[in-house]
């Protein structure tokens, strides 16, 4: 039974997972956010109407990285050069720069609305100028780092900090000691910026994850995320042993909702997106992937990246990026009908509750 120290559990785990469902949780308190904000909007727009193309996407900031993780998608388990730039020079930051300008003056903002903008690698902050001088093009900034280095005071982006484990696991996946407590210093150290931990579930991982739900909501983070390990094509020669299978995934997915319930929004990603990830429907999503038809992703060389940020040897069946499901569950206009319709029921039940126990009362 999940133990959630000062909070009655609302139902329990199924006795599959009660074994894995065992350590204490809690929850980080709720934080103040404003009733309506301009994204929530846009979530409503792109649910009446659907993703404008190139509202979302991804820019690789560099390619260079302080780590070499073993599963990384950009490096391809390599521990050189990343092997699709290994010959290219990266575009240099005023290039870059006019790029923007240039697909500003030169597109409409339906063609490309410049909203939203994902800034990774490599390691973003290894060439920091460039994030610095671009992002003012977009509305929304996110900067996916691995932690290691001092996170800028830039409060108008959102922070992700890609984790691969609890302590042992991440620093074994990531060939470096002391960079979990070194991650985890940077978070407490800049309590006033949005950090969301990502974390990359694989089979080396699945395990621990609940260990470092506990690390992260105790160092202050804001949010935490999910991803499963996406296979790229003969990354490692083939070897896949970090994948982990559809049906594995399923178990993961129901302790992460369960967890869902004790944390809250502190999982940022809506149940209905842990739901899309499942078996039985997720290569709908995939084969629908919203990310490849609708989402730029420009390499480091500036040139536009087939099929999506992971490039074009990433598995889509075996996907687990988070971003289609997450953009799936935003437009699912009947799953979330369904969801809605089930709110209100279950407020409705509370409401009558309510009633009933103060007439006995
Ligand atoms: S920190 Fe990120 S970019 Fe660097 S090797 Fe690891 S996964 Fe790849
Ligand atoms: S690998 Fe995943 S995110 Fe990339 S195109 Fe395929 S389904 Fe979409």
């Amino acid at each position: 039974m999940l133990e959630t120290p000062g909070k009655t559990q609302s139902g329990s785990a199924p006795s599959g997972l009660r074994t894995l469902l065992t350590r204490q949780h809690t929850p980080p308190p709720a934080r103040k956010r404003s009733f309506v904000t301009a994204f929530d909007v846009a979530k409503l727009g792109f649910f009446l109407f659907g993703f404008p193309r190139n509202a979302f996407g991804s820019i690789d900031v560099t390619k260079d990285c302080n780590l070499r993780c073993s599963h990384c998608y950009f490096f391809e388990g390599s521990e050189g050069a990343a092997p699709a730039y290994e010959a290219t020079p990266q575009l240099a930051v005023e290039a870059w720069i006019e790029k923007l300008e240039h697909l500003k003056a030169t597109t409409s903002r339906v063609d490309f609305p410049f909203f939203q903008c994902t800034w990774v690698g490599g390691e973003p902050l290894m060439r920091r100028q460039l994030i610095e001088q671009g992002r003012r093009f977009f509305k929304y900034n996110t900067v996916v780092t691995n932690g290691t280095i001092p996170l800028p005071d830039w409060p108008d982006v959102s922070w992700y900090i890609s984790i691969d484990g609890d302590e042992a696991i991440h620093e074994e996946i990531r060939r470096k000691k002391g960079i979990y407590a070194k991650a985890i210093k940077n978070v407490a150290d800049h309590p006033a910026l949005s950090v969301t931990i990502a974390y990359c579930i694989t089979r080396a991982n699945a395990h621990c994850l609940e260990q470092a739900v506990i690390d992260w909501a105790a160092a202050g983070a804001r949010h935490m995320t999910f991803d499963f390990y996406t296979p790229i094509g003969d990354m490692c020669d083939g070897d896949d042993s970090l994948f982990l299978p559809l049906a594995e995934r399923d178990v993961v997915l129901d302790r992460l909702l369960e967890l869902k319930r004790i944390y809250g929004d502190f999982f940022v990603l809506p149940e209905r997106a842990f739901r899309l990830m499942k078996s039985d429907i997720s290569r709908q999503v995939t084969d629908n992937c919203l990310f490849s038809t609708k989402a730029f992703a420009f390499g480091p060389d500036g040139v536009q990246k087939e099929k999506c940020m992971m490039g074009p040897k990433a598995d889509c069946d075996r996907c687990g990026c988070v971003v289609p499901f997450y953009l799936a569950s935003l437009t699912d206009r009947r799953r979330i009908a369904q969801d809605l319709g089930q709110e209100f029921v279950r407020a409705a039940r509370s409401a009558a509750n309510g009633v009933v126990t103060a007439v006995l009362d």
